[in-house]
């Protein structure tokens, strides 16, 4: 039977990326850059779940409600989108207050289940993290880049499925765990771990790669895939640069939403609670 894959959506601003954070603009986009993947959402029939930054909600309430109307599984990216180990504890656990009180205004009281820290920002520095989420009430966080090939975020030897997460090594199992860990799943050729679902990954690998390593990957599991808005979107404002932080950022951006699409034509996917099968 076809794998039914996990989708993910990193609702933020243009400025948010990850080496373009710092440099804060007050011009939003959010909401017309979401428009076109609800757009295709619909048209594929596919349900997303939508990792979203508390301050972008504020400025966008009523994408908010669209999203959530249209059945899509809302999550939590942060209010402020702060690397989670600049925060510290305390002021982690403000974010996620500050985020459900949002979210309530805007959606009445729902249950928040996910959690993405903003650039793959949880490893065992601030294992404290994975504590205050269940603390909060997460079921599940998906923060986890089970790879270290960025010099800002992951971590060799994490497990590369879905799994109940450990509070003392976050590379561990714990059944007891009240928090299940949705990874990033690279492709493995060998011993050989390619990252392949999200972002720039998505961007720069060619189509029939990406084809070819997906059906891999579900040969044996379910992937995770997550996106940007500004990622697919033509008018994202193009700060200067070094080159290395453009093509990072900037690469096939043109060319992004119809591999977006690409995808919902030939994998099947839902939100990420359900493929977790969380109630
Ligand atoms: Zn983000």
């Amino acid at each position: 039977m076809e794998k039914i894959n996990a989708l993910s959506i990193d609702l933020e601003e243009w400025y948010h990326s990850e080496l373009v954070e710092g440099r804060r603009s007050s011009f939003s986009q959010a909401t017309e850059a979401t428009q076109p993947i609800l757009d295709l959402l619909d048209r594929y029939q596919t349900k997303a779940t939508f990792f979203v930054v508390g301050e972008v909600a504020e400025q966008n309430p009523r994408l908010i409600q669209s999203i959530f109307e249209r059945g899509h599984e809302i999550g939590c990216h942060t209010f402020s989108h702060t690397l989670v180990w600049e925060l510290g504890e305390n002021l982690f656990r403000q974010e996620l207050e500050r985020f459900q009180s949002v979210m309530e205004r805007i959606l009445g009281k729902i249950k928040i289940k996910g959690f993405r820290a903003p650039c793959f920002s949880i490893d065992n520095r601030n294992k404290w993290a994975l504590r205050v989420l269940a603390d909060f009430g997460y079921q599940y966080d998906a923060s986890i880049f089970p790879l270290k090939i960025n010099p800002l975020y992951g971590i060799n030897g994490a497990p590369t499925r879905p799994y109940p997460i450990s509070f003392e090594d976050i590379r561990r199992e714990d059944p007891q765990s009240p928090l299940i860990e949705f990874p990033m799943c690279p492709l493995m050729i060998g011993r050989l771990k390619i990252p392949i679902s999200g972002g720039f990954y998505l961007r720069i690998l060619p189509t029939p790669f990406l084809y070819w390593g997906l059906r891999r990957i579900n040969q044996s599991q379910p992937f995770l895939v997550y996106f940007h808005p500004w990622e697919g979107y033509e008018k994202t404002p193009r700060f200067k640069l070094p080159l290395y932080s453009r093509v990072i950022t900037y690469y096939g951006i043109s060319t992004a939403l119809k591999k977006f699409e690409f995808l919902l034509r030939h994998f099947k996917f839902g939100r990420v609670d359900q493929v977790l099968g969380l109630r």
